[in-house]
């Protein structure tokens, strides 16, 4: 009899948050899921992989373990040394908050579906927008859809899916939309204050941000009530202008 299927879960939000407990038990009525996940919350720390100090991954039941890094080292020690087999899916979330546009590139929880991605594995983020207290009942439906899509295809190699949710307040997602990376606003505030030794310190971003509407966007279509699937290339290359470039020559080397 073959394996049943393996699915890794992680996050950035750590191990004990409510959006990977409630994605862990949804996507067990599609195989058997592994959990390994930051020990603390680990948000807006993107592709960290911890290269110089030792991570320790404790045991917390069957399939389950808690890494003292990032999502990706989550995803490579996983991979690479924790799962009795190679998954057949990776999915990371469910987030507290979007990352929608820019925000993959800062997102931890996007990262850690880029490290399975990178590695030849079928992957996903997805995250719910929101205010708190979130419920992440209709996102585990619409994971739970996006995981079976996965699996019962074939999929391009170094590529992943990112998935926004919108904040349906309990009620279940009817509509979704294929999108591409929005234009957010990040306002890109720095507030300073002093410190009580009167040395001053700097917090980076503002509370609420706001987005550019932008045909066809991720931005867009969670606004607009729908489910935002966003496939993303982690081939970075920008075709175009490296043929646009291809007859510039940079001054003082032979182009060759
Ligand atoms: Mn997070």
């Amino acid at each position: 009899m073959a394996d049943r299927r393996l699915i890794l879960v992680t996050n950035d939000d750590g191990f004990y948050a409510p959006g990977i407990q409630a994605l862990a038990e949804a996507l067990g009525a599609l195989g058997d899921v592994a959990v390994v996940a930051p020990d603390q919350e680990r948000s807006g720390v993107a592709r960290l992989i911890s290269l110089g100090r030792p991570l320790r991954a404790r045991p917390r039941g069957e399939l389950r373990w808690t890494v003292d890094g990032s999502p990706t080292d989550c995803a490579y020690l996983a991979i690479h040394e924790l799962l009795p087999r190679a998954p057949d899916l990776v999915v990371s979330g469910i987030n507290r908050g979007p990352n929608l546009a820019d925000d993959v590139t800062y997102s931890g929880t996007v990262a850690g579906a880029m490290e399975a991605a990178l590695l030849g594995l079928k992957a996903f983020a997805i995250s719910l927008d929101g205010r708190p207290p979130l419920d992440y009942g209709p996102a585990t439906t619409v994971a739970v859809a996006v995981a079976e899509l996965m699996l019962n295809r074939r999929w391009p190699v170094r590529t992943m899916l990112n998935v926004n949710v919108p904040d349906t307040r309990g009620e279940p997602v009817t509509g979704f939309r294929w999108t591409r990376g929005g234009l957010r606003d990040y306002g890109h505030t720095v507030t300073v204050r002093e410190d009580p030794r009167g040395r001053p310190y700097y917090w980076l971003g503002g509370d609420r941000l706001g987005y550019y509407p932008l045909d066809g966007s991720d931005c867009d279509a969670v606004a607009e009530g729908l489910a935002a699937i966003t496939p993303l290339d982690l081939d970075l290359t920008h075709e175009k202008l490296l043929a646009a470039m291809s007859e510039v020559d940079l001054p003082g080397f032979e182009r060759r």
